[in-house]
């Protein structure tokens, strides 16, 4: 890939999601992301080695330029891995990684090298340092500035490190959307064991604006069918684990039946409503991760038939949700029904067109609501709250998410001693792990799912 491949509309996203959290101007965000990152990594050291591989993919795809082990000038911040000494008179971030923890600090505690981890958690690790390292390198107060020293804690995570390399069986697992999340998750997993087969649904096709943080994507992927891309580049890193692709939604599988076919999915659609109505899919088991904007990540898992919270229970319909798509209804010149459809018909084209000229109805066809309305609004409407949910996040946030998401793979279908009871974990990309936000999350007495008896009733049937 070469070294600059990030498009215009990829740089915008950023940027939009750095005014957002910063209350900034997009022009204003857009320069204090044109910056230079170098990575210092310790020499002969596997992890080292591996941290900084997977935080250079990472902060490539946020800010303008990112040098690994080259001098270079103008560096705006250092990251400097294990041992290793630093090579610019940048602002500095030290990693070391300890056999229990990796710290992150911007004065230097130790040069031991890197102990071993296993790769997963070294990705785990760069997602974190990618935050630092970036916070430090914007040199400005962010709202949720991570702590100095910021220590990872790897029991923090739950997950009994010495079993996620043990071979896990997915069976026939779906996951719903191949966009930021889903990439995330395929790009841990390459990390991991999985063998049987994964069928990738997503009707949508790769768009400009998404190379900054789907990445599995590249320039000649634009315009292409998602579920086509990411199973082209990533099979080769599964030689157990048959990727399937499939070019529609999840809900218009050609193998969908009323019987048992959903037994285990994988969540990484892209807005509440769609979360919601997966839940009505009926899945055996749901294995969930969503982002809000940069700030936030949240977790949940569900196996059916259960007392405890479902997707529609977590994402249920809120005020802000309400909000959102009167005001994209409004904006556009379309109904509120038109937008929770979440993706624009021929008919609802043409109706946008009368009220925005210069539109072109052909090329709007098939795009998701939101991403239509990012492009259109003004910025002070995406500083509202409900302005704030469209906002895409930085790569390292949605490959934290997708991380997350498949190491709750992990920790459910492996037999390691695993923690596993909570189903719902709030976390941030900008603070360390802390094991007591996993939680149980009851259901919600007024949930369009669990509260529906008839629906309970087959899911009994299905799954009981
Ligand atoms: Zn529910």
């Amino acid at each position: 890939m070469s070294d600059d491949f990030m498009t215009p509309e990829a740089r915008r996203e950023n940027a939009t999601a750095l005014a957002t959290a910063l209350g900034l101007s997009v022009s204003d965000a857009s320069e204090a992301l044109d910056l230079k990152v170098a990575i210092t990594v310790e020499k002969n050291n596997e992890t080292a080695r591996r941290i900084g591989d997977e935080t250079y993919e990472l902060l490539r795809r946020t800010v303008r330029k990112v040098a690994q082990d080259s001098c270079l000038g103008n560096v705006a911040a250092e990251l400097i891995i294990g041992s290793a000494r630093p090579k610019t008179n940048a602002r500095r971030v030290f990693l070391r990684v300890l056999p229990d923890c990796a710290t992150i600090s911007l004065e230097r505690h130790g040069t031991e090298a890197c102990a071993s981890t296993p790769p997963i958690l070294a990705l785990l690790i760069s997602c974190f340092a990618s935050a630092v390292t970036l916070s430090r390198a914007l040199n400005r107060a962010l709202p949720f500035a991570p702590p100095n020293p910021f220590t990872l804690d790897f029991r923090q995570v739950g997950i009994d490190w010495n079993a996620v390399s043990e071979p896990i069986d997915l069976e026939h697992t779906y996951v719903a959307g191949a966009g930021a999340i889903g990439n995330g998750f395929l790009w841990a997993a390459r990390h991991l064991n999985f063998q049987g087969s994964l069928g990738i649904a997503d009707d949508d096709t790769v768009g400009s604006g998404n190379l900054n943080r789907q990445i599995w994507f590249e320039n000649e992927d634009i315009g292409k069918p998602k579920a086509d891309r990411i199973v082209e580049r990533a099979q080769r890193y599964f030689p157990k684990l048959k990727l399937v692709p499939n070019r529609c939604r999840l809900q218009d599988l050609p193998e969908k039946s009323s019987g048992p076919w959903l037994r285990r999915l994988i969540v990484s659609v892209d807005s509440r409503r769609a979360r919601r109505e997966l839940q009505n899919e009926l899945p055996g088991e749901v294995f969930d991760s969503s982002t809000t904007d940069i700030r936030e990540i949240v977790v949940h898992y569900n196996r059916q038939p259960t007392e405890l919270a479902c997707l529609s229970c977590i994402y249920e319909a809120d005020e802000e949700e309400m909000t959102r798509e009167k005001h994209i209804a409004q904006h556009l010149g379309v109904s509120i029904e038109d937008v929770r459809t979440e993706r624009i018909s021929e008919s609802a084209a043409e109706r946008i067109v009368l009220m925005h000229s210069e539109l072109d109805p052909e090329t709007l066809v098939g795009i998701a609501y939101d991403t239509l309305f990012k492009s259109l609004c003004a910025e002070g409407q995406l500083q509202t709250p409900e302005g704030r949910r469209i906002v895409a996040p930085f790569a390292f946030v949605s490959v934290l998410a997708g991380t997350l998401l498949a190491l709750e793979v992990v920790r459910r279908l492996s037999a390691g001693e695993h923690s596993r009871d909570f189903n719902y974990w709030r976390l941030s990309p900008w603070h360390p792990i802390d094991k007591r936000r996993q939680i149980i999350r009851q259901r919600q007495s007024s949930c369009a799912f669990c509260a529906d008896s008839i629906l309970k009733n087959v899911n009994v049937n299905l799954w009981g």
